[in-house]
């Protein structure tokens, strides 16, 4: 064991406004789900992304269980959905009785397969088949999904898009069609989440995005329970406790404010790591295409276990008995119990990066010391001496 001080994976970064602006909710005795800073919270969110609307949630899952009712996704209906991803993507289809269909991933980005998802629709098109009600875009990791054609494919046969963008705040499109667009505002509705290792953070948090007045309206009704105006307890449909409370709404505010230094510290810390490891023998840096500006959010690497010299679990282990938590990437959610009977296309593509893949550590507040460790780590591994890649 390590007797030196403890290298987390990803945690938040808290030394802005959050102790004033809770302060102020405390004070203010608004601290559950009305309140000013929830408002303010939703209309900063908004401007920051570039989108018309923002409804706060209590969760970036429950986020994306509102944007399946909003698009009345339903028993029978399927949802494409990438299967290399976290679980959050999948479950909200399954909690409205819908049929996942698992994408597989596409090396460049490791996000979803977008050309073979416009080869699906395509195909179903000439075939005659019901087509899916939806496809759930997921930008995994802080990296954009090559997604601008198959928006236009979608749109021409009628397929909603949802986007999970809950780990690729501040992900936008650099160039092409979508350029200067974020992740999250480019489907009918975008999803966000402020869990504890997300960019930013309300503790537990989440919001919806869209330009559609009436769907923006619709989810705000049904993360409250679906309960109509006036004081009598009238309800017209199933809806849900979803809401964000002031208090979390107000720690949020202080880290939007935040956001900018955020990226930029990320962005540094993944440039840092892409120069060193990107010399190391069976390292894949992680994807930046030329017509994206990714978040940085986790910083993962892939390993070729022969040309590195050890794998993925290898090199956790390592981590872990020099006090450095890194993680894998997640198992397929084709491989998971629950979803092994669903419907897929292909998947080989996300089991090899499911194997390969290693996260690193990546807070905001990483200092140059902690980002010395791990990188002696990774290049004790890699049988090569510190000082050569220095
Ligand atoms: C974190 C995450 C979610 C869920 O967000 P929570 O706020 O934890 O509910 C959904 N999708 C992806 C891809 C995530 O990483």
């Amino acid at each position: 064991m390590s007797d030196q001080p403890f290298v987390p994976l990803c945690v938040p970064s808290l030394s802005g406004n959050e102790s004033r602006y809770i302060q102020q909710g405390l004070d203010s005795t608004f601290v559950s789900s009305v309140g000013p800073f929830v408002d303010q919270f939703e209309q900063q969110f908004a401007q920051f992304v570039g989108s018309r609307h923002a409804v706060a949630c209590s969760s970036g899952t429950a986020a994306l269980h509102v944007a399946m009712r909003l698009l009345d996704v339903g028993p029978g209906d399927e949802v494409l959905v990438p299967t290399l991803t976290f679980i959050a993507s999948a479950n909200p289809i399954a909690y409205e009785r819908a049929t996942p269909v698992f994408i597989d991933a596409e090396p460049r980005t490791w996000n979803l397969d977008c050309p073979a998802v416009i080869d699906e629709i395509l195909r179903r098109a000439a075939a005659g088949i019901k087509q899916p009600k939806a496809v759930e875009i997921v930008h995994i990791l802080g990296h954009p999904a090559d997604m601008a054609e198959l928006v236009d494919v979608c749109d021409a046969h009628g397929v909603a898009i949802i986007e999970d963008a809950a780990e690729s705040l501040g992900a936008s499109y650099r160039s092409g069609p979508l350029a200067g667009r974020h992740v999250g505002t480019i489907g009918r509705v975008g999803c966000f989440s402020f869990n504890g290792n997300k960019i930013m953070t309300t503790g537990g948090g989440g919001m919806i995005v869209t330009d559609d007045e009436s769907l923006a309206r619709r989810a705000k009704h049904l993360t409250t329970q679906a309960k109509l105006p006036g004081i009598e307890y009238r309800h017209d449909e199933i809806g849900y406790n979803y809401r964000l409370t002031n208090l979390a709404a107000a720690m949020g505010v202080a880290q939007l404010e935040q956001m900018p230094t955020f990226l930029q510290r990320k962005r540094k810390i993944a440039d840092r790591y892409d120069r060193a490891l990107g010399q190391l023998p069976g390292i894949t840096i992680p994807p930046s295409a030329d017509w994206a500006e990714p978040s940085c959010w986790l910083y993962t690497i892939l390993i070729d276990a022969e040309r590195f010299g050890t794998d993925a679990r290898g090199l956790i282990a390592q981590f872990e008995s020099e006090a450095i938590q890194t993680r894998p990437l997640w198992q397929p959610l084709h491989r998971q119990p629950m979803f092994r009977d669903a419907p897929r296309l292909g998947g080989e593509v996300a089991e090899r990066l499911a194997a390969e893949g290693l996260s690193l550590p990546c807070s905001v507040d990483l200092t140059p010391e902690q980002q010395d460790r791990v990188l002696a780590v990774m290049e004790r591994c890699a049988g090569r001496l510190a000082a050569d890649a220095a």
